[in-house]
């Protein structure tokens, strides 16, 4: 039986990426910050589910997930949901949505690399709040480097908070949304870790995924997609074949620009 991890599993989209991965057969670890919610999350789920506390934003807690999972098999699928819309904008709101939306998935990604199975897909869910053409022409043009690399793209996105902090990310080129920011870095860092991947020959897959405006905590009542309607695009590509494509990023089951 396969085993994917989904970060931010108890609610939203995250749960029902859950639910449709547990449906297709796989054995699915369902992480929450909270246990309790963890918990609460997998009584709400049918197949094979495990909850486990995960705060993507903590390395202790994220080595603890990896001890689990080193202790039992490997991990064929990885999904990076976990993610927060502060309100308002300042440098601490900047911070704290780069830590969590952008460093957390790598957090977790790179821990899991070596337990991945030959075969595994990555799935990261970005957002089409995370258009590049929001940024200034010269941040756009280092963004779009072929040369850009992962050390490169850390950097890039340190150099957006420490801009926010010292009060000249306007004049700098930096839109005024922490949220957006993040999500350019993650679409970004899924075309530099699937080109990382091209070259292991475990055949691993990665992409991003556009939920759409959906119905959650984070996306308000009057958004027109059900949580189940954005984990759509998420499970096709946490199961797609091994012929599929890799570093690009998906809405409705169709790879978009950004
Ligand atoms: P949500 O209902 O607010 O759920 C967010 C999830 O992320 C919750 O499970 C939350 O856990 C978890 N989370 C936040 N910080 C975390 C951390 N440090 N460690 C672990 N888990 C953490 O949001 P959603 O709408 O389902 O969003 C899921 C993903 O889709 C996010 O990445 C979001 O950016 C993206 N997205 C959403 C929309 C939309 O319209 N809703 C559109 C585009 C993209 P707690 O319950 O503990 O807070």
């Amino acid at each position: 039986m396969k085993t994917a991890v989904v970060t931010g599993a108890n609610r939203g989209i995250g749960f029902e990426i859950a639910r449709g991965l547990a449906r297709a057969g796989i054995a699915v670890v369902v992480t929450s910050r909270s246990l309790a919610s963890a918990k609460e999350a997998c009584e709400a789920l049918d197949g094979t589910v495990t909850p486990w506390e995960l705060d993507v934003d903590s390395d202790e807690s994220v080595s603890s997930l990896v001890r689990m999972l080193a202790d039992r098999r490997s991990v064929d699928i990885l999904v990076n949901n976990a993610g927060i819309a502060l309100d308002g904008f300042d440098a601490e709101v900047a911070r704290r949505t780069i830590d969590t939306n952008y460093v957390g998935a790598l957090r977790v990604y790179d821990a899991l690399l070596p337990l991945f199975a030959t075969g595994a897909r990555v799935v990261n869910v970005s957002s089409g709040m995370g258009d590049r053409d929001k940024l200034g022409a010269r941040l756009r043009e280092r963004l779009d480097d072929p040369a850009l690399d992962r050390r490169g793209l850390d950097a890039f996105m340190r150099e957006f908070v420490a801009d926010v902090e010292a009060g000249r990310h306007a004049q700098r080129g930096w839109p005024s949304s922490a949220y957006s920011v993040s999500k350019i870095g993650l679409t970004r860092v899924t075309q530099i870790l699937a080109a990382e991947l091209a070259a292991d020959p475990r055949r691993i897959l990665c992409n991003a995924a556009c939920p759409g405006w959906v119905r959650t905590d984070m996306g308000g009542r009057s958004a027109p997609r059900s949580p189940a309607q954005g984990a759509d695009t998420p499970i096709w590509l946490a199961l797609l074949e091994d012929s599929g494509p890799s570093g690009l990023l998906f809405r409705d089951r169709r790879p978009v620009d950004w």
